[in-house]
């Protein structure tokens, strides 16, 4: 078929039965859409003196083709996978899986009309946040609370409400980025509040902080730095001295800590991270923290603190901009309702519960699969112990221990075997460490569907052969 006059039409391939079954599938407007794209592409490897396909099953050549774009376009979104990065809260897969609770309050959410701004008792009118605002409040102790959208919004409406063309008062050592679009000081710009920056990048003194006060100040801010840490010669003013300055000065301290940690997760093998309890014990008239990292909740953002400034924010207009919706708060009220059972939280909350699996619980995990996978792959396979990380800028330093398989790809096969990995129904993401490809186990959370899915590594992607 090197002749363009032979091309099928559009309609010849839509008629083909595979054509038929795609429109079943994808609908006709997509269907269409993609046969002609491949329509094109064939025109153009034609001209360019390629050997097209056999004239005889041209249109169903087509329409497979078709298939095969639509399919693949089908696997690109946000599709379930498998962590085993050995990144607990790994940004880019979602962070903190919700609790079954969580699930199950979203899910009726979801599906059924809600009392959200509805007062069951008095039957008129309620307040939206009023339920999610009072659990924060009565599990960190704060006079009040606030929810939004994230912890970058929680951030920037502070800064809007309180310090709106004013100035805020940083440590140089303290002005983060996060992901690349969190930067400290362009949310500031955006909430219209000028930066004072103070002291080093590796040195603050309290003189530092005094010496910037004037009657242009609104508020001391304190960033936690999330995902660094500046090491050797340092000084940093500590939570309850800043916060003793900004009483003298009769300015709010506003601590943002990130990582909502509501209890000392030590007990569960993490590294100690200021509480929240801690950070308000300490002096801070407000904090702001995330609901998908340690507190292993929804996304959304909090501030939590003294009740005018509290008020303050709520009563901001962009605090309707940066609302949480009916389903993230459901799940989030049934994520700080656990909370209420700290005792328990290893059972009903996945990130704690991924915490607290021993390394002992791990490792005959491992042995277990070590087997199907080393058959999948037709390759020896190791059982190693591993570095793991909280991840989403959580104690960046700090590793706890875990298991991992090991499957060996020498000569430049560890991208393939990755690449091969990913593509399973469920894609599985591990990390390329040299020669071979470690799968981190600490995170796997349903390792039947995992060993069910691995033959298909030599049916599929034969071409994993690493024999
Ligand atoms: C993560 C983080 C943020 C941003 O929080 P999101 O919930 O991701 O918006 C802001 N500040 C600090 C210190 C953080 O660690």
């Amino acid at each position: 078929m090197s002749d363009l006059r032979t091309l099928p039409s559009v309609d010849e391939a839509l008629r083909t039965p595979t054509g038929q079954s795609l429109i079943a599938r994808h609908g006709q407007a997509a269907t269409r859409r993609a046969i002609r794209t491949e329509l094109d592409a064939l025109r153009l490897r034609l001209r360019g003196g390629e050997p097209g396909p056999a004239r005889v099953d041209a249109g169903l050549f087509v329409a497979e083709a078709a298939g095969a774009a639509l399919a693949g376009a089908e696997r690109s979104g946000a599709r379930r996978v498998f962590n085993l990065t050995g990144t607990v809260l790994h940004t880019n897969l979602g962070r903190a899986l919700y609790a079954e609770a969580a699930v199950e309050a979203a899910t009726t959410a979801m599906r059924h009309p809600l009392s959200l701004e509805y007062d069951l008792d008095a039957g008129r009118r309620g307040q939206r946040d009023e339920p999610a605002q009072r659990l924060v409040a009565e599990i960190t102790g704060a006079e009040d609370a606030c929810v939004v959208n994230n912890n970058a919004s929680a951030v920037l409406l502070v800064l809007a409400a309180l310090a709106q063309g004013r100035e805020t008062i940083v440590s140089r050592g303290e002005l983060i980025e996060i992901g690349g679009s969190f930067r400290m000081p362009d949310v500031m710009a955006s909430a219209g509040t000028r930066l004072r920056e103070v002291g080093t990048t590796n040195r603050t003194h309290p003189r530092d902080y005094r010496a910037a006060i004037g009657p242009e100040t609104a508020l001391i801010l304190k960033v936690h730095t999330s995902n660094y840490r500046v090491m050797g010669f340092t000084t940093e003013v500590a939570g309850a001295e800043l916060a003793a300055i900004a009483r003298n000065a009769g300015l709010p301290l506003v601590d943002d800590l990130g990582s909502g940690v509501l209890v000392d997760l030590s007990r569960w093998g993490v590294a100690r991270e200021r509480t929240v309890q801690e950070a308000l014990a300490d002096g801070a008239d407000l904090v702001t923290f995330s609901g998908d990292k340690l507190l292993g909740g929804p996304q959304a953002g909090f501030i939590a603190g003294r009740r005018d400034l509290v008020r303050a924010c709520a009563a901001h207009p962009l605090k309707r901009a940066l609302r949480l919706d009916k389903v993230r708060l459901a799940a989030l009220e049934a994520t700080l309702r656990l909370y209420r059972h700290t005792e328990r939280l290893a059972e009903t909350l996945p990130t704690i519960r991924t915490f607290a699996r021993t390394v002992a619980e791990l490792r005959a995990l491992a042995e277990d699969l070590r087997p199907s996978l080393a058959a999948a792959l037709g390759a020896e396979v190791a059982v190693v112990d591993t570095e793991a990380q909280v991840g989403s800028g959580a104690l960046p330093l700090e590793t706890f221990e875990s298991v991992a398989l090991r499957a060996p790809a020498p000569g430049g096969r560890a991208e393939r075997l990755a690449s091969a990995l990913r593509r399973l129904p469920i894609p599985v993401i591990g990390r390329i460490e040299r020669d071979a490809v470690v799968l981190d186990l600490r995170c796997l959370d349903d390792a039947e569907a995992f060993r069910a899915q691995l033959l298909e590594l030599t049916t599929i992607f034969p071409e994993v052969d690493l024999s």
